[in-house]
């Protein structure tokens, strides 16, 4: 698999498979894309996650032990099915807050009313995902049960707690005045605050709730003590907004010292209605990638530095230096 099939994979988002081909290795989603079945397809040093859907154009076929993905008769490619440690490769990704107060139109988040897990569930996750041996870092992500705060504090908990393992610990939460300092002086190492988009209008049709402003000022004081290369932030494409909207956000957070993550825009059946989804074809994925790729070099921004949360992942996203090359 080369970017230019990695974002054709992107772009179709699911594949049809029979569900027995991945055994235990079926994987569901935190955030945007939770609730549904998918996988982690790794083929020549490129992994996407794909979602399992039976109606998809594009088809899974094991084929001399590979599993191999057609569309109509046009071999994509072929790979291995990746297992997940917790979420996602490699990693012990944890949502620790499957609920949100806040009502993000295109996030299913608040209609699936998920659990609040305690902090001892999710040490104690943890704890399991590190005696497999393969655990490179630790993430934490939440929704907002009660207030934005008391997430916070509960993330600062499980960091605390967490430096014993040695390895990198990331935290997408929303943030709060002082989010940053406390992440800081818990021992978190890189940091993640999603944006969702930079459009202006859209941001407060689809997020209206929520401060973009805040979130931009949190990103900025977070490189300043996390440092370069350790801040990024989601950046949904799909809602809606034109290409060079695209830009000038990626513009404005590059120059802040952030690595925007550029999510292909996923519907979700419980949020019909309530916001326009338009995956990004294959060539608007490559594109949106390439003046990325170029923004950051530019900056001195690499994805590769980043040990935790979706850059050493990659499953959802065309990486701009990762996969891009
Ligand atoms: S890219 Fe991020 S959201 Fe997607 S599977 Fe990887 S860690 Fe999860």
């Amino acid at each position: 698999m080369d970017a230019q099939t990695k974002a054709e994979l992107l772009a179709a988002g699911r594949v049809a498979i029979d569900e027995k081909l991945l055994g235990q290795n079926i994987v569901s989603s935190a955030g945007p894309g939770a609730g549904k079945v998918g996988f982690f397809f790794n083929s020549g040093g490129l992994r996407v996650k794909l979602g399992a859907d039976t109606k998809s154009p594009l088809k899974a076929i094991e084929k001399d032990g590979k599993i191999c993905i057609y569309k109509d008769e046009k071999l994509l490619a072929c790979g291995q099915i990746e297992e997940e440690l917790l979420h996602c490769p490699e990693q012990a990704y944890i949502n620790i807050t499957e609920t949100c107060i806040f009502d993000c139109k295109f996030c299913p988040v608040p209609k699936l009313n998920g659990r609040v897990k305690s902090v001892e569930k999710v040490l104690d996750m943890i704890e399991k995902a590190h005696d497999t041996g393969k655990m490179k870092a630790i993430s934490i992500t939440a929704g907002v049960d009660e207030t934005v705060e008391k997430e916070v504090e509960r993330a600062v908990e499980v960091v605390r707690k967490c430096k014993r393992y040695h390895v990198p610990i990331g935290v997408s939460v929303y943030p709060t005045i002082n989010s940053n300092k406390l992440l800081k002086e818990a021992g978190a190492d890189e940091i993640k605050y999603n944006v969702e988009t930079m459009d202006r209008r859209l941001y407060s049709e689809l997020c209206g709730e929520q401060d973009l402003d805040f979130i931009l000022d949190s990103l900025s004081e977070a490189v300043r003590m996390f440092g370069k290369n350790r801040v990024c932030s989601n950046f949904i494409i799909g809602l809606g907004e034109n290409d060079e909207t695209v830009m000038q956000g990626i513009q404005e957070l590059v120059q802040r010292g952030v690595v925007p993550i550029l999510r292909p825009a996923a519907s979700h059946p419980l949020r019909k209605g309530e916001v326009n989804i338009e995956r990004p074809s294959k060539e608007r994925i490559l594109q949106l990638t390439r003046f990325l790729r170029e923004e950051l070099d530019q900056a001195g921004l690499d994805t590769r530095l980043f040990r935790t949360m979706c850059l050493p992942c990659t499953g959802c996203d065309l990486g701009p230096h990762r996969d891009l090359g």
